[in-house]
């Protein structure tokens, strides 16, 4: 919750002054209130010896009122003459006058002759007086209890000059008495006496009516309140007892403790308020604190997060002391972060090697860039630059490189981005536009031959131009295009290539044709189709020619020109052929085990030829399909006997010997002529297509394919004529003792069912 360097500074702060206000708050309460009963109980002290004051003035007046009637002659005579019945109006007037209760006459011997009231107190008396008559015969002042309450005594001796009886007179401590003694002391009193046994408690209070009942009903025994003064009343009094001496009699005193009680409170609450009001101040005074003391860090917080971010050069907070230590040694921390920053981005941009931009940073920029409706990207490529640093050596190489790219400055002045993509690749980045000429010059530009260790070395380079557009998304959009220029240009004469619209198309579906490959001929898209070869001596059909087909799921039917060429460029041609193979054989297993002895003529490419294993290939498998040597025939181009024509005559010679029928394919468009047809093992020359389509309306063509059949047979091959379309030209061939006519005038390439049918069906006119 409190994270926060300042909050916890803050509740720190309060939680302290908070406990010692509290501590103070508590001790100076308890102290009040202690202080408050201290004079409490100090009040009540004075009270209770006023109270004693009190009893003992009034003691002296009773004692001296009672005197004045025992000396008094005629009442002596009264005694000393036994007339009771004066004695007792004596008595009762003389008592009345003084205010006693009771008022009574006793014997020498402690016996009462004549009481005005009946007061139960004879042994009480007679013992007095016994006391009294062994100490001198004084006058006696005591207090005693009748009827469960208390009543001042006095006695005074009747003497003549012997004592001859004794006057008494019992004051009951009652309402007068608790009303005078209230206005001394200014204290509440009750005259209370024990009147069951401890078990109730009754007798006279000043307190108003409830407050005497509550009271009496509160104390059960009197005797506890006597020790020490005691909250009653719900602490509305501070009580104290005093023990009349009396039996079970009390005088209680009552302070009333309201008062203090409501000083302390004010002085509670306003401490409370005081309390308060100091620990808000506290709280603003500790946020102020707070925030002054944590100001500074947090600013070397600010900063810290600062130099935590990227490409923000953060400055120093303004502080002092020790914070302005940190603070400058955060800033040359910052300082030294920055530099190895820089140092590793360059690193991570740069060709260390020639000090040019890398293809970390001619992506980055392009990511930036693109897509862009203008702007040129040229990509020069040193051609053979790997058999030249191996012929030169590495230490050679790099510094060959650093030459082309002195010269690549030169040329480039003014592109925004110059750099080493790849180790014999560069790259320049114009905004202008780039012309052929402009490349051409380029291409120049290394017609100078560059000096290496004193010996000349000619470099060749293939130069790859892309104009951007906004066609081009991406990074990668970009380096295939600029790679499909840089092919491009490789075949050119001037080195130089432009990219063309369209071409990353089709490169990415030549790409897509040759990945495809082997799922295809899997997955049963491939099929093979046969067209008749009919013989024109014989008017009948026993050949073919197998072609095969392509139907790709997504991109449909594909010429097997376009996925043959390819093939052959990706190098797996050969793996077309073995199928090829495999299904044709099949299928003329099928047929000859049916008696159908048909020969099929499979197609095979520059590849096929330079594997010297292809004829002991072929024989098995004939003899795994139960076939004679017959049943196939094999076309080869002129052209891919001219790639390796040694190996392919060796491969040749193999095949013939095994006694297979070979053809020559599309005669007519290679670059050989007959004279080295006539050194070829072939059986079998098939005049291309191009010369036979229009044979009938094109004297030319007409001319070619009859000198070109002349000559065959003179060299003892056959001759295949292919792309007949019509009756005139069969009708040509035929006159010009062409061997075999194939094409669409007899009919397209069947499925192998189809090619059944028609071949049982054709009946030559
Ligand atoms: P190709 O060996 O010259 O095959 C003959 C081509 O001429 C076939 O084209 C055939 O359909 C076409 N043709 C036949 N009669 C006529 C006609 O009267 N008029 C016209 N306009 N064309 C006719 P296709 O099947 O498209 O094959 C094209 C080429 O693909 C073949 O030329 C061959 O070089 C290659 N090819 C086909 N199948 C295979 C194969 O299994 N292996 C190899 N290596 N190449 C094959
Ligand atoms: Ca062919
Ligand atoms: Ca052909």
């Amino acid at each position: 919750m409190l994270t926060s360097f300042r909050s916890r500074l803050i509740a720190l702060l309060l939680g302290l002054l908070a406990m010692v206000q509290l501590g103070t708050a508590v001790a100076v309460l308890s102290s009040l209130k202690e202080d408050n009963y201290k004079q409490g109980v100090q009040a009540i002290d004075v009270a209770r010896n006023v109270f004693y004051l009190s009893l003992e003035s009034r003691a002296n007046q009773l004692t001296k009122g009672v005197g004045i009637l025992a000396s008094d002659f005629g009442f002596k005579q009264a005694v000393a003459t036994q007339e009771i019945g004066t004695i007792r109006s004596v008595l009762v007037n003389q008592g009345a006058r003084i205010g006693a209760d009771v008022s009574f006459l006793v014997s020498p011997s402690g016996k009462i002759l004549t009481a005005t009231k009946e007061l139960d107190i004879d042994k009480t008396v007679s013992s007095l007086i016994q006391s009294a008559r062994r100490s001198g015969g004084a006058a006696i002042n005591t207090m005693i209890s009748s009827h469960g309450q208390a009543y001042q005594l006095v006695l005074v001796p009747v003497k003549a000059p012997n004592t001859i009886a004794w006057v008494g007179m019992a004051f009951l401590l009652d309402k007068k008495l608790a009303q005078e003694i209230k206005a001394v002391t200014g204290l509440e009193i009750s005259f209370v006496g024990d009147t069951n046994n401890g078990q109730e408690v009754s007798g006279y209070s000043t307190l108003p009516e409830q407050d005497k009942h509550d009271l009496f009903a509160e104390i059960q025994s009197v005797g506890a309140l006597t020790k020490k003064p005691q909250f009653t009343n719900s602490d509305k009094y501070l009580s104290l007892g005093i023990d009349l001496d009396a039996k079970n009699q009390w005088g209680v005193l009552h302070l009333p403790y309201k008062p203090w009680l409501e000083s302390y409170n004010r002085a509670r609450n306003q401490l409370l308020l005081i309390f308060t009001g100091a620990l808000a101040l506290a709280l603003l005074f500790g946020i102020l604190l707070a925030r002054n003391l944590t100001a500074p860090i947090e600013r070397l917080v600010e900063f810290a997060r600062q130099i935590g971010l990227i490409g923000i050069e953060a400055k120093a907070p303004a502080v002092k002391g020790e914070f302005c230590v940190l603070a400058n040694t955060m800033m040359s921390m910052q300082n030294s972060i920055s530099l190895r920053e820089e140092e590793l981005t360059n690193r991570a941009f740069h060709d260390l090697h020639t000090g040019l931009y890398n293809r970390s940073a001619v992506e980055q920029y392009l990511n930036r860039e693109l897509p862009r409706e203008k702007g040129y990207l040229v990509l020069v490529d040193i051609r053979h630059f790997k058999d030249l640093n191996n012929m030169l050596g590495f230490d050679n190489g790099d510094l060959l490189l650093l030459k082309v790219a002195e010269r690549l400055l030169v040329w480039g002045s003014h592109a925004v981005m110059q750099a080493r993509i790849a180790g014999d690749q560069f790259l320049l980045v114009f905004d202008e536009e780039i012309t052929s000429d402009e490349c051409n010059s380029l291409s120049a530009f290394f017609d100078e031959a560059f000096i290496v260790q004193g010996s000349e070395v000619l470099l060749s380079v293939a130069v790859g131009v892309l104009p951007l557009e906004d066609t081009i998304l991406s990074v990668n959009d970009a380096m295939r295009r600029l790679d499909i220029a840089v092919d491009q240009a490789k075949e050119e004469p001037g080195g130089v290539a432009f990219y063309q619209a369209g071409q990353d198309e089709s490169h990415q579906r030549q790409l897509r044709i040759i990945g495809d490959l082997s799922e295809a001929l899997d997955s049963g898209q491939m099929f093979v189709v046969y067209q008749p070869k009919v013989s024109v001596a014989s008017k009948d059909c026993n050949e073919a020619e197998a072609l095969i087909r392509w139907r790709h799921p997504e991109l449909g039917f594909i010429p097997p020109d376009e996925f043959i060429t390819l093939l052959e460029h990706a190098g797996n041609i050969q793996l077309l052929t073995h199928w090829v193979i495999k299904s044709v054989l099949a299928q003329l297993n099928i047929w000859w085990s049916e008696g159908h002895r048909i020969r099929v003529a499979i197609n095979l490419s520059a590849h096929d030829l330079v594997n010297e294993q292809l004829p002991g290939m072929i024989e098995k498998a004939l003899k795994e399909n139960n076939l004679p040597v017959e049943a196939l025939a094999l076309e080869v181009t002129e052209s891919a006997v001219m790639k390796d024509r040694l190996k392919v005559i060796q491969v040749l010679k193999g095949l013939q010997s095994l006694g297979i029928h070979l053809a020559i394919d599309d005669f007519g468009t290679g670059q050989s002529s007959l004279a080295y047809l006539r050194e070829l093992p072939v059986n079998e020359v098939k005049i291309d297509r191009a010369f036979i389509q229009y044979i009938d309306s094109n004297k030319g063509d007409e001319f070619i394919v009859k000198a070109s059949i002349e000559l065959s047979h003179s060299l003892g091959f056959q001759v295949t004529a292919e792309g007949a379309e019509n009756a005139e030209g069969v009708a040509l061939l035929g006159q010009y003792k062409c061997d075999k006519i194939q094409g669409y005038y007899f009919s397209k390439p069947l499925v192998a069912e189809e090619f059944l049918r028609w071949q049982q069906a054709f009946k030559p006119v």
